[in-house]
């Protein structure tokens, strides 16, 4: 596959291309995506302001069924879809086919969107006076997204951008072009020219030329703390709106009192799915001393017995690496790790056979991690989990919170006062009782606190926030 850019409604050409290979097997390239110069940013971003009044003239309930469309039309290639992520960044393919289907049920959720009430009536002092509240689109926006959920979280800003009236110019990550291009590939022609246009190409190159962009008047983005810290200091200089969802460092908290089942069964979830490469994957597991070491012989052997392997198979449970820099990464974590007194309980060293040829990281469990280790305090991004062990929950909701992020926790009890404690208690924007960490719906505000978010929210309704001005009209007859 060779992946184009689409600019005012037409697949262009760049002068440069570079190939994507499979994270499982690295001789296998994938296809081809351009490496978009300024230029070509630029003709994207006046292609979007161009197209920018009639979209917002069309009105909110048709720009909403174009989305219902969309999403129709998506559907009929889940599978293809699935099988593409797979392979260019090693998401297993019953996960990423679940990821295609969330951005079929986002495309729905904001086609319906365009039906739904807006604003608010407020009374004036003037009695014959109507006052009320409208909301506006911000304009042009672009929306930048990392490469672990290569459909999900591209659909989750776009379909919102859109349904409010804004046109957009999306730079999804190089490491996850291909999946992003062949999805808009399949919807494009339903939008008019231009509404959407995608750019795709290296961060420091196509995503600077956006952000630096005179045309943009808000920029979503998705990754890291570092690049996001540069993307608001760039918009707040510039007086644009941003947005930021960045890292994690999500900890669970198994209570004395937990249904064990259920707690091992969603830490492995939360910790090992997509190879630990979320944002709200879980990093931490606080376990309270009464069950800690029934807890730890459970999860460890469910963790042994996971299936790692080609991400195109069905029955794998636990694909590769998106890269060798993510692989260099979470090793020289795990290395750090054990330099630090943690106790390697299964895992931590390079796998094997195969899948050598892939960046495989057998999933690692730490035992006995202390609560300020650096596999305690740094976003790992890999199929790795530290054991945290203390002896009340006043503890466990401080170690929680001992880190610079806040973004996903989960507390795994059957007393609802502990589970209270810990909604109260935890910093996070996501807080979780008897649930993983990740995992969370489209309907309900998505974000975080401290160092993982700017504070917004995205998905649900919270998304009309950031895409949107409120607009006061007081209206007297006369
Ligand atoms: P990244 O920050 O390296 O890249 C994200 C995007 O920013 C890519 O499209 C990249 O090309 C672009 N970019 C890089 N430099 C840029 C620049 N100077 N100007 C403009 N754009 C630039 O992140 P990543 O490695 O793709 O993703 C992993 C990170 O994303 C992790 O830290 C993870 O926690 C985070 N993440 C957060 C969430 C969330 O919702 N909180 C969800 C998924 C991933």
């Amino acid at each position: 596959m060779d992946a184009r850019n689409l600019i005012g409604g037409e697949w262009t050409e760049t002068t440069n291309r570079t190939a994507v290979q499979n994270p499982a097997e690295w001789n296998h390239v994938v296809g081809t995506i351009p490496l978009s110069e300024a230029q070509d940013v630029d003709r994207a971003l006046r292609a979007a302001q161009s197209a920018r009044r009639a979209w917002k003239a069309l009105g909110a309930v048709a720009r909403g069924n174009i989305l219902s469309q969309a999403a129709n039309l998506l559907e009929a290639h889940l599978d293809e879809l699935g099988l593409l992520a797979a392979q260019e960044m090693g998401k297993p393919i019953g996960e990423a086919r679940g990821e295609a289907a969330r951005a079929v049920a986002i495309l729905r959720y904001y086609g319906g969107e365009g039906l739904r009430s807006v604003g608010e009536v407020i009374p004036a002092t003037n009695p014959s006076t109507l006052q009320y509240t409208t909301r506006e689109p911000l304009g042009v926006v672009g929306i930048i997204t990392p490469w672990n959920f290569p459909l999900a979280i591209p659909m989750w800003k776009t379909a919102p951008a859109l349904v409010y009236g804004n046109t957009v110019v999306l730079k999804p990550a190089e490491l996850a072009s291909l999946t992003a291009y062949r999805m808009w590939e399949l919807i494009a022609s339903l939008f008019p020219a231009g509404v959407v246009n995608l750019v795709l190409g290296l961060g420091s190159v196509a995503g600077e030329a956006l952000i630096q962009h005179p045309l943009i008047q808000g920029v979503s983005f998705t990754g890291s703390t570092g690049v996001g810290q540069h993307i608001a200091e760039t918009a707040v200089s510039r007086g644009v709106k941003y947005q930021l969802e960045m890292g994690g460092k999500n900890p669970v908290i198994v209570a004395d009192d937990a249904d064990l089942d259920l707690a091992v069964e969603l830490t492995v979830s939360g910790a090992m799915r997509s190879a630990g490469q979320k944002c709200t994957a879980t990093s931490r597991v606080i376990v309270m001393e009464g069950i800690r070491h029934e807890f730890t012989d459970r999860l460890v052997n469910r963790i042994q017995a996971l299936q790692q392997g080609d991400p195109s198979q069905p029955e794998t449970y636990l694909g590769p690496l998106v890269s060798q820099a993510q692989y260099d990464k979470v090793m020289s974590l795990i290395d750090r790790g054990r330099t630090e007194g943690g106790r390697v309980l299964t895992g931590g060293t390079p796998v094997g056979g195969p899948l050598a040829r892939g960046y495989f990281v057998p999933p690692t469990v730490f035992d006995g991690v202390a609560a300020g280790a650096t596999i305690a305090q740094e976003e790992i991004f890999g199929p790795v989990v530290a054991l945290i062990p203390v002896k009340t929950v006043d503890e466990a909701i401080e170690v929680a919170n001992d880190v610079r992020y806040g973004l996903s926790a989960s507390v795994f009890t059957r007393n609802l006062k502990t589970a209270m404690a810990c909604v109260e208690g935890i910093e996070a924007g996501l807080v979780r009782v008897n649930e993983e960490t990740a995992g969370v719906e489209l309907q309900a505000p998505f974000g975080g606190l401290k160092a993982s978010s700017s504070h917004s929210r995205e998905q649900g309704r919270a998304a009309i926030e950031f895409y949107t001005h409120t607009k006061t009209v007081a209206i007297r007859p006369s």
